[in-house]
C-alpha cells in the first residue's frame, strides 16, 4: 500500500486543517520522528532529510549530545528572565563572541526577532552617534531579501505577497538590486545608517552574488560610516563551508545576525552580534525580551556551538557540498536550468516549462527525499551538516530516480503524472 495519501483523506493533516492557521502549504507527509538526516513519518516511512527546518537542523534531528544539553539543563532551571543572572547566558556568549570575533552579543529568539534588534540597534547608532537627525535615519536593503515576517520587515520585502494586505509599512528602507555594490554606493545618503544583506539570499532562491561583492560593500559602508549588517540567519554556522558566509570574503560587518541552526535544531535561539559601539547605543529597558537569553536557550546553544567546533562542522559542509554539487551537475537533465551554492546551502533552478519546483519536490517526497521548493523554480539542498558521503550519495541517486521518472512522463500530461 502506498503511504502517500491525499491530504484531504489523511486523519491527522484534516484535523490540522481544521484547527490551524492556512499560513503554509506543507507537502502531504506526517512526520513523526527523526534520527540525524533521516525523518520517519505516521506510516513508518523513511525520508532522507534535505531541508533540515529551513537550515534549522545543521546537527541532525535529535542530535544526542544536544538533547542531553537540553534536558539536563531543563531539569535544572530553563527560564528565569533577565531581570535575574543565570549561569549559563556568559559562557554561551562568550563563546558565540569568540568564534565570530564580534565583541558584543544581544540573545533573542527567532531570526525575525534579531533582525527587529538589529534595525533598531542601526537606527539609534544613526541618530545618536552618527548624527543623523532624529526619526530619518534610513537602512539600505537588498531586492529578493527575505528577513522574517514581522510587519517592519514584511515592509521592506520586495515580496508583493509577504506584503498584501499587511501596511501600513515602517517608512525608512532604500532597497537596492542584490549583488551590485555601485547600486550600493549610489543609494547612500547622509541620512543612511546600515546596510542590511543576506551573504547568499536564503528564501530568494539561494541567490550567490558576484565574487568579490561582500568585500566591496564593505569598503563602500567604511568610507561612508555606514553599517554593514549581515544577516546569517541562514548562511551562518558553518552552512556555507565556513563559520560565517562573510568569511569568504575575509570581511568583518559592524553587525551580524545569527538564529536558525544556533538552537542546535531543539529551539528558537537567536543573536544579533556588533561592535562595541554599535551594541553601546542600546540601555537597560531600551529593548528586550521575556525569553531571550534564557538558561534552556543558553545551555543548548553553547552545545551546538561546541559541537560545530569540535566536529568541524563548516569543513564537512564544504566537503559535502562539494560532493553534492559535483553530483547534481552532473545529472545534466534538460530541466536543470542551473545548480547554484556554496557549501551545504545548494539550489538547483528547474524549468517551469518541464516542471515546477513543487511538482519536483512532491515526486521526490515519493520517492523518500524530503526538500521544499523556493521561488517557484527552485528546490533547495540543505541538508544537516553531519550528513555523511554515503548518505549524500542516497540522496542524490533519489534525485536521478525523480529525473528518470520525469524523462518517461515529459510526454503524458501534468494530470497522468501524479504517481500511482
Ligand atoms: C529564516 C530567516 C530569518 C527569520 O528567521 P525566523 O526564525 O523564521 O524568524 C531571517 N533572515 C534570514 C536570512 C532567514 O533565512
Amino acid at each position: 500500500m502506498s503511504t502517500h495519501i491525499k491530504p484531504t483523506q489523511n486523519p491527522t493533516i484534516a484535523l490540522e486543517n481544521r484547527y490551524c492557521a492556512h499560513n503554509y502549504e506543507p507537502l502531504p507527509v506526517v512526520l513523526s520522528s527523526g534520527k540525524g538526516v533521516w525523518l520517519t513519518d505516521q506510516y513508518g516511512k523513511h525520508y532522507i532529510d534535505m531541508m533540515s527546518a529551513y537550515s534549522a537542523v545543521s546537527f541532525g534531528h535529535s542530535n544526542p549530545v544536544l538533547v542531553h544539553a537540553l534536558t539536563h539543563q531543563a531539569e535544572k532551571l530553563a527560564i528565569v528572565s533577565r531581570a535575574f543572572y543565570s549561569d549559563q547566558l556568559a559562557p554561551f556568549l562568550r563563546l558565540l563572541c569568540e568564534m565570530t570575533g564580534m565583541p558584543k552579543a544581544l540573545p533573542m529568539n527567532s531570526g525575525a526577532e534579531a533582525v527587529e534588534t538589529a534595525l533598531k540597534a542601526a537606527r539609534k547608532w544613526g541618530h545618536k552617534v552618527k548624527g543623523i537627525p532624529d526619526n530619518t535615519a534610513e537602512i539600505i536593503t537588498c531586492i529578493g531579501n527575505f528577513a522574517g515576517r514581522t510587519t517592519t520587515i514584511v515592509g521592506f520585502s520586495t515580496e508583493a505577497q509577504y506584503k498584501d494586505g499587511f501596511g501600513p509599512f515602517a517608512p525608512g528602507f532604500v532597497s537596492v538590486p542584490f549583488g551590485d555594490a555601485a547600486a550600493l554606493e549610489a543609494a547612500i545618503t547622509p541620512r543612511t545608517a546600515a546596510f542590511l544583506v543576506e551573504p547568499i539570499q536564503g528564501e530568494g532562491g539561494i541567490i550567490v552574488p558576484p565574487d568579490g561583492y561582500l568585500a566591496a560593500c564593505r569598503e563602500i559602508c567604511t568610507r561612508h560610516n555606514v553599517l554593514l549588517i549581515c544577516d546569517e540567519v541562514q548562511t551562518g554556522l558553518g552552512r556555507t563551508g565556513k563559520l560565517l558566509a562573510c568569511d569568504h570574503e575575509n570581511i568583518k560587518p559592524d553587525g551580524l545576525i545569527l538564529g536558525k541552526a544556533l538552537g542546535g535544531g531543539l529551539l528558537p535561539v537567536s543573536a544579533f552580534l556588533a561592535t562595541e559601539e554599535v551594541m553601546g547605543v542600546f540601555t537597560p529597558g531600551d529593548h528586550g525580551s521575556t525569553f531571550g537569553g534564557n538558561p534552556l536557550s543558553a545551555a543548548v546553544g553553547l552545545a551546538a556551538l561546541t559541537l560545530l567546533r569540535h566536529d568541524h562542522l563548516a569543513d564537512a559542509a564544504e566537503r559535502m557540498g562539494q560532493r553534492l554539487q559535483a553530483g547534481l551537475r552532473a545529472i545534466n537533465h534538460p530541466a536543470i536550468r542551473v545548480v547554484r551554492g556554496k557549501g551545504l546551502l545548494i539550489g538547483m533552478d528547474l524549468d517551469p516549462a518541464v516542471i515546477s519546483a513543487r511538482e519536483f519536490c512532491e515526486m521526490l517526497l515519493e520517492l523518500g527525499l524530503l526538500s521544499k521548493d523556493t521561488h517557484d523554480t527552485v528546490v533547495r539542498f540543505a541538508p544537516p551538516l553531519t550528513i555523511s558521503a554515503s548518505e549524500i550519495d542516497t540522496a542524490l541517486d533519489i534525485i536521478h530516480q525523480a529525473f528518470n521518472r520525469l524523462t518517461t512522463t515529459t510526454e503524458t500530461t501534468t494530470a497522468e503524472r501524479s504517481y500511482a
